[in-house]
């Protein structure tokens, strides 16, 4: 049975969007949960006034040069500070530590997702790229799938991801403990982000600040530019495809603006599942780290007073190209998902410094993974060979 002390939690990205809404899911929890450990790579101010509050065994700066420049004049007495991003993987592994919440953004936060597993902790997973980076590795890490309320008992001594992200949670959610081949397929939500209903012409005069004003969710620069060129939901397909242990066949993307729904499972009799809710990041969270159980919570709750749509309609593959690439590298596997993604962080990071336009972001993605050498059984060193070489294929790309 679930033991009554506090589940210690690691938050990993602690001052970014999905990081401060677990702050307010723990804050909320009176006791349940305790934030056991927090980082951040820059806004130490932030990070500090968090341990402040929160007064954490551990706080964690990962980056060496912003942790040197920052006075740290008011940390808690209790609280040992760690610098450098091998910390993460020590913190990780630690005995007070049941669950990490993996909240950094990109392919940084690979190492320590993969350090949670190996020690055996429970990982309630934001950080999509980890797994469209690494899927197969982490999979074999896990002692538990992703798939419904089995052992997750165990408190804490089991390897499992459990979702953050909000429609591999509804997935999952739908999911039930039904048998895999039940599943006709999943089916993923989609905004369609700021540009939904924009032309050719005008996505190609899409500036900075357009493409930073997301429509229904509130987050952090790299994933608000991924969902306007709808290469989040591209990532996400990859991150279904493992998390899910699915084959490409039957994953499938619907536009569906009002965010209401975060994705369905369709089974093979037509019935489809779906998991509803109001646009909050605060409930998947609070689910992956209360998980199995459902307790109340902070988050906002659907007003039924009120009238509402819901609107679905197909993804439009031609205005965004992105989705083709995500399914391409979902079927396709080995090398090919770490390399999109370094090479879409390297580009969605262009962009946003000028160098780049809206449109050039997809194409020279494809342009790189069409470069490269496909491995189907990649080692991790390989990977990460990769996505530094991907990386350097934008910049070459940019600079041409
Ligand atoms: P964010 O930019 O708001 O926050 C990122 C966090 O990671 C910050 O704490 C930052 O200090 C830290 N960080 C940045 N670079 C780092 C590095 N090199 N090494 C270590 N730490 C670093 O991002 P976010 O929107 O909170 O997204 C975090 C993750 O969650 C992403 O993988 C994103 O795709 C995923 N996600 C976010 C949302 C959302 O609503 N924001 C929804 C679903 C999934
Ligand atoms: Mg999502």
């Amino acid at each position: 049975s679930l033991s009554d002390s506090p589940r210690g939690v690691a938050v990993f990205g602690s001052t970014g969007s999905i990081g401060r809404n677990a702050l307010e899911v723990i804050r909320a929890s009176r006791g349940r949960l305790r934030a056991v450990a927090i980082s951040a790579h820059h806004r130490l101010d932030r990070l500090e006034e968090q341990a402040q509050e929160l007064a954490p065994r551990f706080v964690i700066a990962t980056d060496p040069q912003a942790a040197a420049e920052h006075a740290w004049s008011g940390l808690p007495k209790n609280t040992e500070l760690l610098v450098g991003p091998e910390a993460l993987e020590r913190v990780a592994a630690d005995a007070e530590v049941d669950t990490v919440l993996a909240a950094i953004v990109g392919s940084a936060g690979l190492h320590s997702t993969l350090a949670a597993l190996r020690a055996k902790k429970r990982v309630a997973l934001a950080n999509k790229e980890t797994l469209v980076m690494a899927g197969p590795l982490v999979r074999r890490m896990l002692d538990q799938p992703t798939s419904c309320k089995n052992a997750a008992l165990a408190n804490g001594k089991v390897a499992e991801l459990i979702p953050v992200d909000s429609e591999h949670s509804a997935i999952f959610q739908s999911l039930g403990c039904g048998k895999g081949s039940e599943v006709e397929r999943i089916v993923l939500t989609a905004s369609g982000g700021p540009f939904r209903t924009w032309s050719r012409e005008q996505l190609a005069q899409v500036t900075i600040d357009e493409a930073l004003a997301h429509p229904t969710w509130d987050m952090g620069p790299k994933i608000t530019i991924d969902s306007a060129t709808m290469m989040n939901k591209a990532l996400e397909v990859i991150e279904a495809r493992w998390l899910f242990d699915l084959p490409v066949e039957k994953i499938g993307v619907v536009i569906h603006p009002q965010s209401t729904i975060h994705s369905m499972v369709e089974y093979v009799d037509g019935s489809i599942v779906a998991q509803l809710g109001p646009p909050d990041m605060r409930l998947p969270i609070q689910y992956a780290l209360d998980y199995p159980q459902r307790l109340p919570g902070p988050a906002e709750k659907l007003d039924w007073t009120r009238r509402h749509h819901l609107d679905f309609e197909p993804a439009d593959f031609d205005r965004f190209p992105a989705l083709e690439l995500g399914f391409q590298c979902a079927g396709a596997g080995g090398t090919s998902g770490a390399v999109l993604n370094a090479a879409n962080e390297a580009a969605v990071q262009s962009f946003l410094e000028g160098e780049l336009h809206f449109t050039e972001i997809v194409p020279a993605c494809r342009s790189i993974l069409e470069a490269h050498d496909h491995d189907a059984n990649p080692t991790l060193d390989q990977l990460v060979e990769l996505d530094r070489w991907a990386r350097e294929e934008i910049h070459t790309w940019v600079c041409a």
